[in-house]
């Protein structure tokens, strides 16, 4: 096998057999040996090292990372936003951290109080009263909301077959009514971006359970027409979901309740600043009107008459649990933190300064960058790589963005923008950030015109360069001997030389 530089090789490749990363006291009793049935044929393949090569292993691979911490995120509908420290401070207040989930009751007040609070506090800002915190994602929050929503229909007698969903939705939407054996059924965008109200209302009947609208949607507008869709579904007894995930753009401005949703899912991750990307936990509470409030997952906290907190496990309608024990708890804590740190006044600043961001970035790009849709935008706006010169892509403008230490934005999404580049800059980038995004976009732009190649073979400073998504993804190489045999030393993880899929 060919070695690689120390700074390429994986754990594995780093293993001196014998090295060990602890020293323990030998054993003063004689050592027993396992019974045949537990102990292994042969021993772990695991690599074996020091403490400090791990620690630089894995210190040397969080450096080849970008993060929030490191830099500009602007990823659109994910709301990349800064995580402040005092969320982690206080997640890690041993009486939070340390308890266990199976405690008493009475020995739990404290995280049950925080919990139901929590709740209420979600309860206000969402404009539905009752809330459940259970869900891990904001697409296990869809599943819930449209679980309850399908025992609700079933309950008066009919779980109806389809639900509604804009042409501009994120994955999970479609995902999550297939998962509830829903049917799908596109609505059409207009030309302004929005719902397309004829035809909603031309598929929209009596075995319509539900709209499930994105709002503000995902083209970065807000549904101005909102409540005349939420009352066609309604007029034909469905119900309204809203996919809250947009909900930085709107806070203490309006309320998916008073604008027609009976249920919708917010990603704390997202709006309330608890930490996500790379597949770690995240929280996705359902908020729901009373009359749905029957069917959430149990156990309900609840608060008695002297004031303690219990957990009514007796909900005979209810969908059941959807996660174990009270959801994740650490994430409920963050968001619990952030939301009272903020207080009412600040948390509406969060939406303007957010809107604001995005609409300087729209209407300072618009002009060089196609924009398909030409309106005031809410967090995020959506610019396409239709009239860029020389063929450049929103990938290559994606790629070359890395070279100046700068996130991509969400790209090739929403769908019905050919070659959408969404960019979400957030309420937490200052506006000197803001304006140098702004200025790095153009430059890209001119380079497009005068060196395109150099925009096409981005990105050029990162450890890796321009890998191949679909083949990175369908083939993992990791080791030297599973390099292509001429790979460069410096950037054998790069597939640039290999066919595109
Ligand atoms: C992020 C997002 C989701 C899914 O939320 P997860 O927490 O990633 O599961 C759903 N809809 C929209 C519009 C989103 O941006």
């Amino acid at each position: 096998m060919k070695r690689r530089d120390e700074h390429l090789q994986t754990l594995f490749e780093k293993s001196v057999p014998g090295r060990v990363g602890y020293s323990i006291p030998l054993p003063e009793v004689p050592e027993a040996a396992l019974p045949d049935d537990i102990a292994r044929d042969k021993p772990a393949e695991l690599p074996e090292l020091s403490e400090v090569a791990v620690n630089r292993h894995f210190t040397r691979i969080s450096q080849k990372n970008h993060g929030i911490d490191t830099g500009m995120y602007p990823l659109g509908s994910c709301t990349m936003k800064y995580n402040p420290r005092i969320n982690e401070q206080t997640a890690r207040i041993p009486g939070f951290a340390r308890l266990h989930p199976n405690a008493p009751i009475s020995g739990v007040q404290g995280a049950l109080h925080l919990m139901h609070e929590l709740g209420e506090y979600l309860a206000e800002i969402s404009g539905l009263p009752a809330v459940t915190l259970q869900p891990a994602a904001g697409a296990q929050g869809e599943m819930t909301g449209l679980m309850i929503i399908r025992a609700f229909h079933t309950a008066n007698g009919n779980p109806r077959k389809k639900v509604l969903v804009p042409d501009t939705a994120h994955g999970t939407n479609p995902a999550s009514c297939t998962i509830c054996n829903y049917s799908v059924v596109t609505v059409a965008t207009n030309e302004r971006g929005r719902l397309d109200l004829d035809d909603l209302r031309s598929k929209c009947d009596e075995e319509t359970a539900a709209l499930m609208v994105t709002n503000p949607s995902t083209l970065g507008l807000f549904e101005d027409r909102i409540d005349e869709a939420a009352k066609i579904v309604h007029d034909a007894g469905g119900l309204v979901y809203c996919d809250g995930a947009n909900l930085n753009a709107i806070l203490g401005v309006t309320r998916p309740g008073d604008f027609g949703a009976d249920v919708m899912h917010i990603n704390l991750h997202k709006t309330f600043t608890t930490p996500h990307g790379g597949g770690g936990p995240g929280s996705g509470p359902v908020a729901m009107r009373d009359f749905l409030a029957p069917f959430m997952p149990k156990p309900v906290i609840a608060e008695d008459s002297a004031g303690r907190y219990t957990l009514d496990f007796d909900r005979p309608q209810s969908i059941g649990r959807v996660h174990e024990f009270f959801g994740n708890f650490g994430m409920l804590v963050r968001a619990y933190t952030y939301i009272r740190e903020m207080g009412p006044e600040n948390l509406n600043r969060v939406s303007t300064l957010a809107v604001m961001n995005a609409n300087y970035v729209k209407e300072s790009l618009k002009g060089l960058y196609h924009l398909p849709f030409d309106e005031p935008c809410m967090h995020e706006c959506v610019l396409s790589d239709k009239d860029m010169p020389n063929g450049v892509t929103t990938m290559d403008i994606a790629k070359r963005l890395m070279d100046f230490g700068i996130h991509p934005p969400t790209v090739y999404f929403p769908l019905v923008v050919k070659g959408a580049l969404m960019i979400e800059p957030t309420e937490t980038e200052s506006p000197e950030n803001v304006r140098r995004f702004v200025e790095v976009m153009r430059q890209i732009h001119e380079e497009a015109k005068t060196n395109p190649q150099l925009v096409k073979g981005a990105p050029h400073t990162t450890p890796v360069g321009r890998v191949d998504e679909a083949l990175a993804a369908r083939q993992l190489h990791l080791t030297a001997d599973l390099l292509p045999p001429d790979a460069d030393e410096e950037r054998q993880l790069s597939f640039d030389d290999q066919p595109k899929a």
